[in-house]
């Protein structure tokens, strides 16, 4: 199926990134909030990544304003309906996205593909509340999304192939990879990285460490390029600690429980760099550990 025109739900840091990386490879971009200032956020920030990459040479600003006349933004949802593609990367909480899904259902042409971003909510179930299951899956990407090269490409039980093709299609045409996971919690990727977090999180928690010294120890000892609380910061709090109770209620095993600890700072509002503060203080010239 001829994919044109995709859909963009949520402006958050996901958000901005998909139609990013939509616009650049040629698609007409809607993008959607419930917020005004997200969307102008937003915009602004690719306008921004997108000059980065113009004075980096690793495209050209002819090729950045034609990216840029293809992002269309709109605070009314159901303007989506004219979309082939659709991709919700809305808040991660399962009633936001239901809701969203549901008004957006009436308006939708008979061939749109609906998929979400989602990190870890079964796609199986978001799908089997829409008219179209077979025509719902996850296309999860990576953050940064300019810059991972991974798509997790993720089949609810009732997926039909053409809808896999397509999105497979739109992932090789942005130049990216896909890896094809089953609708299990958390998928592949936040599966296995998530307890490793919650584990860094439990390290701090036990006074193992501090917050420097647990990521050096992974940076230098295991060779990540970031440490898992500064990664954590990087993801958000918030999302971190639902992928962790995704996990713990739909796996049903204690050792996914979230760590008191990442909860406490959720409560805070701490929820990382989009709110400068996290494990990281974000507020001055560098970043200061919170313990
Ligand atoms: P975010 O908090 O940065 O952005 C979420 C945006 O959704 C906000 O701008 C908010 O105003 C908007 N929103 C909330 N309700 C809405 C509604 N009803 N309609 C339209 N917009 C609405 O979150 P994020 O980090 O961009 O995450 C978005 C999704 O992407 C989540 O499902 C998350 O699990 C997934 N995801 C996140 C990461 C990550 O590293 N942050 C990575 C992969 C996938």
């Amino acid at each position: 199926m001829e994919i044109e025109r995709i859909g963009v739900i949520g402006a958050g840091q996901m958000g901005n990134g998909i139609a990013h990386v939509m616009a650049l490879a040629g698609y007409e971009v809607l993008l959607t909030d419930i917020s005004q200032d997200a969307l102008n956020e937003a915009v602004a920030l690719i306008d921004r990544n997108l000059t980065r990459q113009v004075s980096r040479e690793k495209i050209s600003q002819a090729e950045k304003d034609a990216a840029m006349a293809r992002i269309g933004t709109t605070l009314t949802l159901t303007d989506l309906g004219i979309c082939d593609l659709i991709i919700e990367a809305a808040t991660e909480r399962e009633t936001v996205k239901q809701a969203i899904f549901e008004d957006l259902q009436p308006h939708l042409q008979p061939h749109t593909i609906l998929t979400s971003n989602t990190s870890s909510i079964s796609i199986t179930r978001l799908a089997s509340r829409t008219d179209r299951p077979e025509r719902f899956m996850g296309f999860h990407f990576m953050n940064p999304v300019p810059v991972m090269q991974l798509v997790e490409l993720i089949r609810g039980i009732a997926t039909d192939q053409e809808t896999y093709d397509t999105c497979l299609g739109v992932v090789e045409r942005l130049g990216k990879t896909a890896a094809s996971a089953e609708d299990f919690p958390a998928f592949i990727v936040n599966r296995i990285l998530m307890p490793m977090i919650n584990e860094a999180v439990y390290t701090l928690y036990e006074g193992v460490g501090n917050v420097r010294s647990i990521d050096q120890a992974m940076k230098l000892g295991a060779n990540h390029p970031m440490g898992p609380l500064e990664l954590a910061d990087f993801i958000g709090l918030d999302t971190c600690l639902a992928i962790m109770n995704v996990l713990h209620d739909g796996l049903a095993d204690t050792k996914y429980r979230p760590c008191p600890l990442l909860t406490k700072y959720v409560e805070a509002g701490w929820l990382g760099r989009k709110t400068e503060r996290g494990f990281y203080d974000y507020r001055g010239e560098t970043p200061v550990p919170s313990r």
